[in-house]
């Protein structure tokens, strides 16, 4: 066969493999868009586990009319200037609608803040239509319907509707927890699964949100935890080994703002917890990494789950280091420390 070139839609198709896994990687890249456009309130409702429908409403910047085609276009982004290496934003690559576009049906509708009216444009299966006028509230709606229609192989792996259902709510949880100033709700099917309030401002805002999403016992059976070293810092709450779940599903990192899932991350605080919990009991937790953004590479996966740290043992020597001294200072300690 002669050498030529994808089609856009196939294009998009192929990237799309990447960065949608699943419903709740749409309505990941949704939010994020969201938060980056400064919204102070966001709505997310699913139908059918977001296979059906997913929607997304909120009340940042908007889009005008003259750039709906560019935000549905590959790599057009209006958050990068000129150097990769310096990313404010949750966003960056360019690559989540025209990805969502080539294998659904996507709606958004816009209007710029200020404006008098609004827009919306579509695009289903990668094929195009608009911008035109529309009603529309200021900030945006998006729309994703038939997710993975036009690609029937990935559609094929999707688990049940509950499994996509409860995997949506850990993602908007994930991600509300590093904003507690966005008010935060979630529906699925009829039923409202987060109805999270915007908090005030500052550390006790941090702790209100921690624990309407990991839960008020948590919050009572939770350690502080406050460290620096080399320039990385750590503020975290873990649980008392008292207070422990199944799985390490709930625990939650975030590196500058941003919700990582890191192995590194994941295994360090196993290691913190080595002397104090058995294998099969895993710690409730929420840890904020900060340091220069130099030293971390966000842009590993075009997820943006995974990060890179340029100095992967000093995080984890930091991590073990701080949640160690609080168990400590907490008054626990290995039972086999009594005895010996
Ligand atoms: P990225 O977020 O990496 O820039 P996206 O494909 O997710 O790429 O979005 C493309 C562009 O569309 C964004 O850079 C932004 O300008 C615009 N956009 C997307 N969603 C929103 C939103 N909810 N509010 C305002 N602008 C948006
Ligand atoms: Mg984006």
């Amino acid at each position: 066969m002669p050498i030529r070139q994808l089609t856009d839609t196939m294009i998009n198709q192929i990237a799309a493999g990447e960065v949608i896994e699943r419903p709740a990687s749409v309505v990941k890249e949704l939010v994020e868009n969201a938060l980056d456009a400064g919204a102070g309130r966001i709505e997310v409702a699913t139908a059918g586990g977001g296979l059906n429908l997913i929607r997304v409403i909120d009340d940042g910047s908007g889009i005008a009319e003259d750039e709906l085609p560019l935000a549905v276009a590959r790599h057009c982004t209006s958050k990068l200037s000129n150097d990769i290496h310096d990313i404010r934003s949750l966003g960056f690559r360019g690559e989540a609608l025209p990805s969502i576009g080539a294998v659904a049906r996507l709606v958004i509708r816009s209007r710029v803040r200020g404006a008098g009216s609004g827009s919306e444009i579509r695009v289903d299966g990668g094929s195009l239509s608009g911008p035109q006028p529309a009603p529309a509230n200021p900030g945006t709606m998006v729309e994703v319907r038939d997710l993975f229609f036009a690609t029937p192989a990935r559609l094929k792996f999707m688990k049940g509707e509950r499994a996509e259902t409860s995997a949506v709510a850990d993602t908007v949880k994930r991600i509300a927890v590093a904003f507690p100033q966005v008010r935060f709700t979630l529906t699925g099917g009829e039923r409202t699964r987060l109805d999270l309030p915007a908090e005030a401002q500052g550390p006790d805002g941090m702790l209100g949100r921690l624990a309407r999403v990991l839960g008020s016992e948590f919050a009572e059976n939770a350690l502080a935890v406050e460290a620096e070293r080399e320039g990385v810092g750590l503020s975290a709450r873990i649980s008392i080994p008292s207070f422990t779940r199944a799985n390490a599903l709930h625990q939650y990192a975030y590196v500058n703002g941003r919700p990582v899932r890191d192995r590194q991350v994941a295994a360090a605080i196993r290691a913190a917890y080595a002397d104090v919990l058995p294998r099969d009991r895993h710690a409730v937790a929420a840890l904020f990494l900060t340091l220069d953004p130099a030293l971390v590479d966000v842009n590993v996966h075009p997820a943006k789950a995974d990060v890179r740290f340029r100095d992967p043992g000093l995080v984890r020597g930091l991590i073990i280091g701080a949640i160690r001294q609080s168990l400590a200072e907490a008054g626990i300690r290995p039972a086999t420390s009594a005895a010996s």
